[in-house]
């Protein structure tokens, strides 16, 4: 072959690269057409019983020199990209993401707001277990300067053998208490059903870390108007994360607030491991708080107050942590709570009252 042929053949090769990518494109803006109608229509961007007629009739057409294997290879490459295009547009679009709204969300619980920069303190026992323990935290709380008090009446619990929350009576424990005091309450909620029933008694419904998938209960959390603040999964990716805290955005309820908790690891050496690097992560994929809870990502009171400062100088918008009047007899979580006098030193520790971050 001469050298001219050979020039002659790359140029044509050239020319037909060109007219490939022309076509590629076309197609790719069309399968970006049919993105957004079945995103209209709710029907699943994937869909095999299509992508394998297509193949069909491809490899029916196919008159070589490529075989009917390769050609259905090639094929399913460019289907996969074109999915993958329907699905990047689709994520740039989640309403809890930052370049949906560039603005940070404030929550606003009555007139605490949450996310403007002033970073936030809740504490309080692990459970409400009577109205006596509930009180002598709320008055200690109250003489500190917290304003948000948490305390669980329902509880999510390994064993169905331990304690396993007052239910109804603890949030109604937490709202006479509460209103004695002038504090804004957070307890965890489990049921669906019983989500309308707590915003009668509290202020923020926590949806805990066991339920962060349980998208029945993140469904009737995005029905009401009452804060939310959703906790990470066990094995909860960010991503896994954001989806679950836009089920509840996505049905109307903006006022939801982020809360990385640990997440499960090899390590030993705390109860879970504190994923510090979601704060900033978090903070720049969405626009909504992020909160940090000390106490059950590493359940080590030893080192609540380090953690505590790592994760507002990581940007957080708060930070939880358990307080007890008497943690050794606590009904759950008795190792990990303070104590008051620890309480305080806590607090000491991390210069409460915080000053703002940003
Ligand atoms: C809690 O905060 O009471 C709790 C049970 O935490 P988590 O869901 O993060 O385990
Ligand atoms: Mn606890």
């Amino acid at each position: 072959m001469s050298q001219d042929n050979l020039d002659r053949l790359r140029k044509q090769l050239d020319s037909v690269n060109l007219r490939l990518l022309e076509l590629l494109s076309e197609r790719a803006s069309i399968a970006q057409d049919i993105g957004m109608e079945k995103e209209k229509q709710g029907v699943p961007k994937y869909d095999p019983v299509r992508e394998k007629s297509m193949l069909e009739e491809l490899v029916r057409s196919n008159k070589g020199p490529f075989d009917d294997e390769t050609i259905s290879h090639l094929f399913k490459q460019i289907f996969q990209a074109s999915l993958k295009l329907q699905q990047t547009d689709h994520h740039k679009h989640l309403l809890v993401s930052r370049k949906r709204q560039k603005e940070d969300t404030v929550v606003s619980i009555g007139e605490i707001p949450v996310g403007s920069g002033q970073p936030i303190l809740i504490a309080g026992p692990c459970s409400v277990e009577s109205y006596e323990q509930t009180r002598k935290t709320a008055a200690m709380l109250k003489a500190s300067g917290v304003t948000v008090m948490r305390g669980g009446a329902f509880k999510p619990r390994t064993s169905p053998y331990d304690f396993q929350g007052l239910g109804v009576e603890g949030l109604q424990i937490l709202k006479e208490v509460a209103e004695e005091f002038g504090l804004k309450t957070i307890s965890e909620i489990v049921d669906p059903a019983h989500i309308e029933l707590a915003t009668q008694y509290i202020d923020v419904i926590q949806i805990g870390a066991r339920n962060m998938q349980n998208f029945e209960l993140l469904k009737a959390a995005g029905d009401v108007r009452t804060p939310i603040l959703l906790k990470r999964g066990l094995a909860a990716t960010i991503d896994e994360f954001l989806h679950s805290a836009e089920y509840i955005v996505s049905r109307g309820n903006d006022q939801v607030m982020l809360i990385e908790r640990g997440i499960r690891t090899y390590e030993k050496a705390t109860r879970n491991t504190l994923d510090i690097s979601a704060v900033p992560i978090l903070k720049l994929e969405s626009h909504l708080p992020v909160l940090v809870d000390v106490t059950h990502s590493t359940g080590r009171k030893d080192i609540l107050a380090p953690c505590a400062k790592a994760a507002l100088a990581a940007g957080a918008d708060g930070v939880m942590v358990e307080v007890h009047p008497d943690p050794a007899t606590a009904l759950s979580d008795a190792a990990q709570q303070l104590n008051f006098a620890e309480f305080e030193r806590f607090l000491k520790e991390i210069q409460f009252p915080l000053k703002p971050g940003r």
